[in-house]
């Protein structure tokens, strides 16, 4: 599989499984475009990864859930590096808490960044795309959009309205060989679960069937192989990448 010549837009690249994922991507020949929004820091260190591999990438800052900013940077892209070919919405965050108490704010951040976040990337990057008449569309949803999660409401209502989107955004663009999918990682060892306390990580092993956390690494295969010409008939799907702690 090679991904030579594409320019690959990876939304939340800068740390977690979006890191991985750019590594995977510009191991496989792709220009990676490195988006982040609060620590340049981090975006750095990927972008010292990915030339330490040989390969060329722009790190971009941009708040997904500002659809005037993401407008700007996809213009800014596509001015920069002529085309995108594939895009990854893997921004996400978590404010949990139990519904009963959860504040507004809460749900509306959630919304904002996870879910209109992605359409707004969408919305921006299937221009170009649809232009080219070839694309690769990979949304990260989550196993808690599948299967709920006590004190995620917000979260996992998200990551299931990412779902949604993921099949409408894959019939509106067939037409224009855009493939639209999206890979839903459980239990994955980053920054957003190392805050989980003891007990509920001895809780979620006790779940997993192939009883360990997953790597960042095992989402980005997922992720390649849909975006390579491997994938050209796959369209409107989801891979389930959580150890087997759901089936089916
Ligand atoms: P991390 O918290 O480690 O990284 C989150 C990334 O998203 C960072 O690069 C962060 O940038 C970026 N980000 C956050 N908000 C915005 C925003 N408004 N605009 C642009 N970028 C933003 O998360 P993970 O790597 O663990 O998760 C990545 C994706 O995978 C998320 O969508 C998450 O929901 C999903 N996921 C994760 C699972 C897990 O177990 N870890 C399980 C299931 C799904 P910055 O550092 O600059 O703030």
């Amino acid at each position: 599989m090679s991904l030579a010549g594409k320019v690959a837009v990876v939304t939340g690249g800068s740390r977690g499984i979006g890191r991985a994922i750019c590594l995977r991507l510009a191991n496989m020949g792709a220009r990676v475009v490195i988006n982040y929004v609060s620590r340049p820091e981090a975006a750095e260190e990927t972008r010292a990864q990915v030339e330490a591999l040989g390969s060329e990438c722009v790190v971009l800052k941009f708040d997904v859930a500002k659809s005037a900013e993401v407008q700007e940077a996809f213009k800014q892209i596509t001015a920069e590096c002529g085309r995108i070919d594939i895009l990854v919405c893997n921004a996400g965050i978590t404010r949990d808490g139990l519904l009963a108490t959860m504040k507004e704010e809460a749900w509306d951040e959630v919304m904002a960044v996870n879910l209109k976040g992605a359409f707004n990337c969408i919305k921006a990057g299937c221009r170009p795309m649809m232009k080219q008449r070839w694309g690769r569309i990979i949304i990260i949803t989550s196993v808690v959009g599948f299967a709920g999660n006590a004190g995620q409401a917000n979260y996992s209502a998200a990551k299931a309205g990412l779902v949604g989107l993921t099949r409408s955004s894959a019939r509106e663009l067939a037409s224009r060989s855009i493939t639209v999918n999206c890979v839903a990682p459980g239990y994955i060892d980053t920054e957003m679960t190392s805050e989980l306390p003891d007990k509920v990580k001895e809780k979620i092993l006790a779940e997993i069937p192939l009883g360990s956390l997953g790597k960042p690494e095992d989402i980005a295969a997922a992720v390649t192989y849909l975006a390579s010409d491997d994938a050209r008939y796959v369209t409107g799907q989801a891979i389930h990448v959580n150890g087997g702690m759901l089936m089916g």
